[in-house]
This record gives structure tokens, sequence and C-alpha cells, in this order.
């Protein structure tokens, strides 16, 4: 398939491909409406591994060419392998995808209450459009630990008989003033603050104690349990076949799960591969990739030492296998939306079901901040997707002054390995009902797939 033919994905393929697309997309959207936080993501990810064959890779004293292992990094991040039977020192074929999203949440003390209304504050997580977020429902999900270090599990407002939330805004009867202001500036930080109760229990005892009280009762929750909790509050829209033509899905949280999503489906697939398969579910990559289940840790260097001492080699040889190692940085990049053409350079733009995306580099500003990728394995990146029938395009985000972005790529080229972003193009990105093609979703998969294979 050559790249020359720019065109429609969809005049490209084959009754029978695309009948395997929208099959594809039918799971992938199950999915999306059971998995919406990285440690819930992590659970998945690991039980489809488990479910065929991978082994948490401190369970195994030797590992050999065929073997499946995985090691997961705090509850929040995860990492697999399936080694090859080329020597590690050749190096590895890495796919690092992200799994949180940007959401919003609890602030340490998170209760308080206001002329009878019970609410919880928010710390945004991530570059989101702050007006986006509110009047929409939400749902409470994550966990709570006790001193004693027992956990609990969150997890309200997906299921019909559960309550919902939602942040309330301004009648625009009474928002003269609030609509004079930048779009920036109208909904405040401060003001993302979600309704969660209105009931007082007596003249004394507000609807603060009320929602306390219902908490302790029903969750075993005490007001100073958040402290020392993880609680992200994310919309509980239902993702959906979007267009008459049911050639989109909607939903929250693609970035970056729609490549977290299709490099795992593309891992499971891969057997007995030459080249030693890795994939990499990053936490954090919306704020920064710091932290230790962030990119920029240590942990994944050690997942490598552990593969690199376990097939019986020499874990100094760290940097080579690093410096012989390829890597598709499988994130989101920006569709070209026919509302906002003016962001884009239309030469250098991706659309809709035009296919997988590259993205040479990301960054701002003149490409502050990014990898680049060498032109040497850019050509093969291309030779190999063109070999092998993978509709594709070429771009970068949009216009070069006008803002910018990155991913995990730089980390890893830092490293020396060679890198590319390679994922999906996506509507909307950072809102809470993120649009993307099946197309595209699926030339995502069969890329990774393709590059495990080589
Ligand atoms: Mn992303
Ligand atoms: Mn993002």
């Amino acid at each position: 398939m050559r790249y020359t033919d720019k065109k429609s994905g969809w005049l490209k393929v084959t009754e029978e491909e695309k009948n395997s697309i929208f099959n594809f997309c039918d799971d992938y959207l199950k999915f999306l409406n059971e998995v919406k936080t990285e440690r819930e993501s992590v659970l998945f990810i690991r039980e489809a591994l488990i479910n065929n064959g991978f082994k948490d890779i401190n369970s195994l004293d030797e590992v050999r060419a065929g073997d499946k292992v995985y090691y997961i990094n705090k509850n929040k991040s995860i990492y697999a392998a399936i080694v090859g039977s080329n020597p590690l020192l050749m190096g590895l074929n890495i796919v690092g995808s992200h799994i949180d999203s940007p959401r919003l949440d609890l602030k340490p003390n998170p209760i308080y209450e206001d002329i009878e209304q019970t609410l919880f504050k928010t710390h945004y997580y991530g570059g989101i459009k702050k007006y986006q977020w509110t009047c929409i429902p939400l749902s409470m999900r994550g966990i709570i630990v006790k001193t004693s270090g027992e956990m609990i599990n969150i997890n309200i407002g997906e299921k019909d008989d559960d309550p919902t939330f939602t942040i309330t805004d301004l009648l625009p009867h009474l928002a003269n003033e609030q609509l004079q202001k930048k779009l920036s500036d109208a909904i405040e930080g401060e003001k993302l603050n979600i309704l969660i109760g209105n009931i007082p229990i007596s003249d004394k005892e507000g609807s603060k104690e009320m929602v306390l009280k219902i908490l302790k009762e029903r969750y075993g929750i005490e007001e100073s349990d958040f402290i020392s909790a993880e609680i992200e509050f994310v919309p509980s829209f239902r993702a959906k076949n979007l267009g008459f033509d049911e050639s989109m899905i909607a939903a929250y949280g693609q970035d970056d799960r729609v490549c977290a999503y299709t490099s795992l489906m593309a891992l499971l697939d891969v057997e007995k591969p030459r080249t030693t398969s890795v994939a990499i579910f990053a936490d954090k990559e919306e704020i920064g990739s710091m932290g230790n289940t962030g990119m920029c840790s240590h942990a994944f260097d050690g997942f490598v030492v552990k593969l690199i001492s376990k097939t019986n080699n020499n874990p100094y040889l760290l940097n080579d296998v690093f410096c012989n190692s390829k890597m598709l940085s499988a994130d989101v990049g920006s569709a070209t939306d026919p509302m906002y053409k003016e962001a884009y350079d239309i030469h250098n733009a991706s659309f809709l079901g035009h296919g997988v995306e590259l993205n040479k580099y990301t960054g701002s500003r003149g490409k502050s901040g990014s990898s680049d990728a060498n032109a040497e394995f850019v050509g093969y990146i291309r030779g190999m997707l063109e070999n092998n029938d993978v509709i594709y395009q070429v771009s970068e985000l949009g216009k070069v002054d006008l803002g910018g972005g990155g991913t995990i790529a730089y980390i890893l080229a830092n490293k020396g390995v060679d890198v590319i972003d390679c994922g999906v193009p996506i509507l909307s990105m950072h809102s809470p009902y993120e649009v993307s093609s099946k197309l595209d979703v699926y030339m995502a998969y069969k890329t990774y797939k393709t590059f495990y294979n080589n």
C-alpha cells in the first residue's frame, strides 16, 4: 500500500477487512465501558496476559525463547514481554502506551458543605478544558487505604441503579459576567466541585454529616480516609458507535487506552517472535511521566535487567540492549476537525479514517522537547507498513506556533532506543468524550502486530 495515495482508508480496505475492523472494535467498545482508570487497566491487562500464558517474571528463575512474562509496577503500570529467539543483545521491539487519562482527582481534604449542599473538592489531572467537565455525569473510581493497610475499592456511578455525580454551572440567565470572561478563565479550577448530598441530619448536623454517615455505613469510609486515597472522577457516558455509518467510536479515555488496548491485542497474537516483543503500559504520562509509575522512573529498566539476567546474560549489557532496540511510542494524535481547520497545516495533518498516524517528532516552539526520529528508522517503519498493507498517514500535531505536546517517546529515545510516535488520531482530545475512527483503531492494532513480527 503506497503512502502517496492520500484518500480515505475506507476506500482502500476489502469487504473482508472491513468486517474485521468492525468486529475488532466491538470488543474495544466493551473494554472502554469497563476500564476507566490506570489501576483498572492494570487489572484488565494482567488478566488478559495470564489467560494467554504470561507469567509474573518474579516467579521465574530463568526465562527462555518463547516464554511470556509480565511485571506489575505498584498496580499502576505494567510491562510485558515475549522472549524472542534472537539474543536479547540484538535489541527489543517495544510498543509503549499509557493507561492514565485526564480526569478529576479528589483533594486530600475533599468534603465541605455550603448552603446545605455537600461537595467534593477536586484537583484536575492532565490538560483539560475545564468548561467541558461541568454538567456531565461523573462516576467515582479508585481506592482508599486505611491506616491498617486495608484497601477499599470504589466504583460508583456506572450501574443503572447507582447514584450519579456532577459539577453544576451558573444558569445563562445570570451569567452575563461569566460569559464576558475568557474561555480559559470562565470556569476556575477551584469551582470544579462535585455535588454529593443535600439532606441535613438535624438543625445541628448538616448534609455533610449525612454524607459521612452514608459513606461509613455503606463503604466503611471515614472522612480522614480520603487523605490516603486515590479517587478519580471520570465521565460515566457509555462508549458508543458514532455516526449513522457507525464508523467511529465516542468514548471517554481513548487517550491513550486506544493504543493500550490495540498494543495488548497485538502482543497476545504474537507467537515465537525472533526479536523479543515488549509492551509498556505506563502511568502518569498526562502529568509529565514523573513519579515511580511514570516512564521517567527506572522501573522499566529494572524489568529489562530482569529479562537480561534471567536469560543468563550480563545485566551490564542494559545500555547495549536499549541502543539496539526499536520502539513505537503508541499515543494518540490529533485528527483534523472541519470546524477548526485553521489550527492545522493541511499538508501535514491527520485525517479520521486515513489510518494509523506516524509523527516523526512532537514538541512545541521549534520541536522543543521532542526526540525527532532518525530518517533511517522512519525509512524502516515506512517500509514495514507498506510491505504489510497497513494504511497509514504521516503528520504533525498542528500548526507550528499554535501549541504542542509530547509523549513518552523522548524518555526511551534518551536511553538510546530508536523511537517514533505511532498511534490513533482522535477528535476532541482530552475532552470527556473523545472520538476515534474504527479504521484507524484497527490499523494501529495491525501496525503493532506487524512490528512485533518483524
Ligand atoms: Mn496520550
Ligand atoms: Mn494526552
